[in-house]
This record gives structure tokens, C-alpha cells and sequence, in this order.
């Protein structure tokens, strides 16, 4: 052949719900899986998403034709609000270039594709990100596919199954100016350990001292807590430092519209005239990838935000899908209290959004696949938006098990 190439390895999460779906064992119970199911382990469309496509597929006005290359402008002016904060001097000042993207995976390619191309000025060496050790398994990727060299900043405590802060900012004290550091916005994934407001100010008065730029990915607003101003904080509180940074925004999770591919970047600059050169590039850029952006999941975002009342009851959806899976945590954690399962639980009661790392070993995980018919990864992440009111005990059960032997 032509080509020279092995079989690459298969996706490990898309691996685990392959052998999930395979199993014909009625008790099987799937936590792998990165996407909310309702308390009788079903997908949930959104009521405020079903009521606005009848809207949509009524409206005589829609038709199919291409958006424009950056996408929807009532979709990316209210995405930006919605993240950046509506009241954001950047937004008022115009400093913000917003893009529609193939969802948060679009959204950090694209930010990194910039980055490669138009690195920070200040860096010194080559162009460098530095990752969470761990994270979404994606940035590694979606990084080095366009050239940027990877370094990881200790992230996770395996002892306190919390942040390792001191390890964090050392490392950040250590990096070279003009690294590009990864910040989780919200609901890190796949730890579900975020930093306290305290933290974030620490991590914030460092970057700003070693010149450091901050690329938030933000896959989890709203989704996390319940609460879409809380989920920004972070960001937000960047961005009244006066910041030059850049956000990933994802509606897959709060709008439920995974295969819609709803997303968008925000590059905030320091300046207006930046900020249109900086647009520019990102079309151009845009342009090669994707020409024009996908409509449909857009177009129900766009609707939802731009109405008070349909953006009232998207924000009734987000807490029952929020609220659900905080039971589900309240509800995992009294069970195994109850059946003194050996170790220490609090981290499912303190770990934020969908996500918590369980501190299961590799091993504990194979026995709990293979005696209980309980899928996860082997990284000992399980997804709270698996359990539900009919399966926690039983998953309970089946970690108690797996712990004591
Ligand atoms: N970033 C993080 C941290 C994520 O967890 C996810 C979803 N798994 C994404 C980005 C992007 O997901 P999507 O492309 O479906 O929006």
C-alpha cells in the first residue's frame, strides 16, 4: 500500500460503552458515559429545546441555506454574554471575537489552530500549552495535532482525592512566559475537583506575573451547579483583571445537544482593533476547516438566549438536570456510609458536575466490569448522570464489594 500506517488504538471511552452495550446482563449499570440520563437512565431532551424546535420547524422564514462563516450572530453575541458576562467591559468596548464551532471540540481546535499560528507574543522557545494532570483526554490531542508542544501541571491529589494547589502553582511559577495554561472553566473533567474562588485568585496573581495566557475551556456552565453565574465565576473573574484570554464554549451538556454540535470561541483582546484582525484570522482559518458552521443547534441556542421567558425555563431544565445529579452524589455517598465501606466518601459529596473520581484502582474497576456488570474507565471516573434512583444501591452494593477485596 501507499500508506504506512498500524491500526491506531480505539477510543477508551467510546471502547467502554461499546462493551456496555454488549452485554446482555439486565443489572448492568453504565457510568462511563459523558452525557446527562433522566432517573429512568433515558437521554433528556430539554422542554425548553423540543417547544423551541416546534417554533423553528413552524417558522416560515427558516430555510437551509449556509451561515455565514463565523456562524450565527444572534447565536455568538449571546454566547459571549452569556459566558463573558452580559454587564463585560470587553463586550462593550468590542473587544471580543466571537466564532460558532463543531461544539467545545471545535471550539479548543480552533482556539489552538490560532494559537499555533499566532502564538502569544511574549513566549520564549516554542509554543506551549500546559495541561491538568488529568484531563479531558481530547486536549492532548486536539494540541498536538496542530504542533503545540504539551507540558502537564500537577492538578490532582491522589491522597487527598482533591487539588493539588501547591503543585499547581509551582509549576505555573516555573513555566516559561507566554505559555498558554488550560483551565477547566468549571467541573474539571474527569476529577469533578475544581478550585475554590481562593484558589482561582492565587492561580490568576501568578499568571499575570509570569505572563501567562489563559485558554478556558467551559464545557459545563450551568450544568455544573445549577447556577450559569457561578459556573462563569472563573472566567469572569480573569476577565476583571484585564486579561487577554480565550474561552471554549460548549452546549452539548446545558442544552442537551450533543449531536447538534453547538459551540463557539471567544477570543478576548486588549484592544478593538485586535480584536477585528484577530476575527479575521479566525475565519480564515474557519474557512479551510468547516466553511460554514452547523444551523440547527445554533438556531435553538440563539432563540433560548435572545427570550427572557424561553431563557427562564432553560434555567428551570438546568437545575433539574443539576439537581439530579446532586441527589444522585447525596444518595451514593449516605449508602456507603451506611454500608461502612472501607475509605474515606466525602469526594462524592465535594467533586462538582457530572463527573466524580471514585479512587477505585485499575483493578477494582476490571472486577466491578467483570463481577458487576458496572462499566467505567479504567481511570476510576464515573459519571453521576448514570445513577439513578433505581440502580444506586445497587452500584453501591457493588462498590462496597470491590473495595473490600
Ligand atoms: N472540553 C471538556 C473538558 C469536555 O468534557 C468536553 C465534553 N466531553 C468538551 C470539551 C467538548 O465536548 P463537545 O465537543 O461535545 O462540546
Amino acid at each position: 500500500s501507499v500508506f504506512d500506517v498500524s491500526v491506531a488504538p480505539a477510543d477508551a471511552l467510546f471502547g467502554v460503552l461499546a462493551a456496555y452495550r454488549a452485554d446482555p446482563s439486565p443489572t448492568k449499570v453504565d457510568v462511563s458515559v459523558g452525557a446527562y440520563r433522566d432517573d429512568n437512565g433515558k437521554p433528556w431532551v430539554l422542554p425548553v429545546v423540543r417547544k423551541v424546535e416546534a417554533i423553528i420547524s413552524a417558522d416560515p422564514s427558516v430555510d437551509h441555506e449556509y451561515l455565514p462563516i463565523t456562524g450565527l450572530p444572534d447565536f455568538t453575541a449571546a454566547a459571549g454574554k452569556l459566558v463573558l458576562g452580559s454587564d463585560a467591559a470587553a463586550i462593550s468596548e468590542d473587544r471580543v471575537s466571537s466564532v460558532q464551532t463543531i461544539s467545545g471540540t471545535g471550539a479548543n481546535h480552533l482556539g489552538a489552530l490560532f494559537l499555533a499560528r499566532h502564538p502569544p507574543a511574549n513566549k520564549v522557545g516554542p509554543t506551549t500549552v500546559y495541561i491538568s494532570n488529568p484531563t479531558w483526554p481530547n486536549h492532548k490531542q486536539i494540541f498536538s495535532n496542530v504542533g503545540i508542544v504539551l507540558k502537564e501541571y500537577p492538578y490532582f491529589d491522589p491522597k487527598t482525592l482533591g487539588l493539588d494547589i501547591t503543585g499547581f502553582l509551582s509549576t505555573l511559577e516555573s513555566a516559561e512566559a507566554g505559555s498558554i495554561i488550560l483551565l477547566h472553566a468549571c467541573a474539571h473533567n474527569p476529577t469533578g475537583v475544581d478550585p475554590t474562588q481562593d484558589q482561582w485568585k492565587q492561580i490568576a496573581e501568578v499568571m499575570i506575573r509570569k505572563k501567562l495566557f489563559p485558554f478556558f475551556d467551559c464545557a459545563y456552565q450551568g450544568f455544573a451547579s445549577g447556577d450559569l453565574d457561578r459556573d462563569a465565576w472563573a472566567v469572569r473573574y480573569f476577565l476583571s483583571l484585564g486579561l487577554e484570554l480565550l474561552v471554549c464554549q460548549s452546549f452539548a451538556k446545558n442544552f442537551g445537544l450533543y449531536g447538534e454540535r453547538a459551540g463557539a470561541l471567544h477570543v478576548v483582546s486588549s484592544s478593538k482593533e485586535t480584536s477585528v484582525a484577530v476575527k479575521s484570522q479566525l475565519a480564515v482559518l474557519q474557512r479551510s476547516e468547516i466553511s460554514n458552521p452547523p444551523a440547527y443547534g445554533a438556531r435553538i441556542v440563539a432563540r433560548v438566549l435572545n427570550d427572557p421567558a424561553l431563557f427562564k425555563e432553560w434555567t428551570e431544565d438546568l437545575k433539574t438536570m443539576a439537581g439530579r445529579i446532586q441527589v444522585m452524589r447525596k444518595v451514593l455517598y449516605d449508602k456507603l456510609i451506611e454500608l461502612k465501606t472501607p475509605g474515606s466518601w466525602n469526594h462524592i459529596i465535594d467533586q462538582i458536575g457530572m463527573f466524580s473520581f471514585t479512587g477505585l484502582t485499575p483493578a477494582q474497576v476490571a472486577k466491578i466490569t467483570k463481577d458487576f456488570h458496572v462499566y467505567l474507565t479504567a481511570n476510576g471516573r464515573i459519571s453521576m448522570a448514570g445513577l439513578n434512583s433505581k440502580n444506586v444501591e445497587y452500584f453501591a452494593k457493588a462498590v462496597d464489594s470491590v473495595v473490600r477485596t
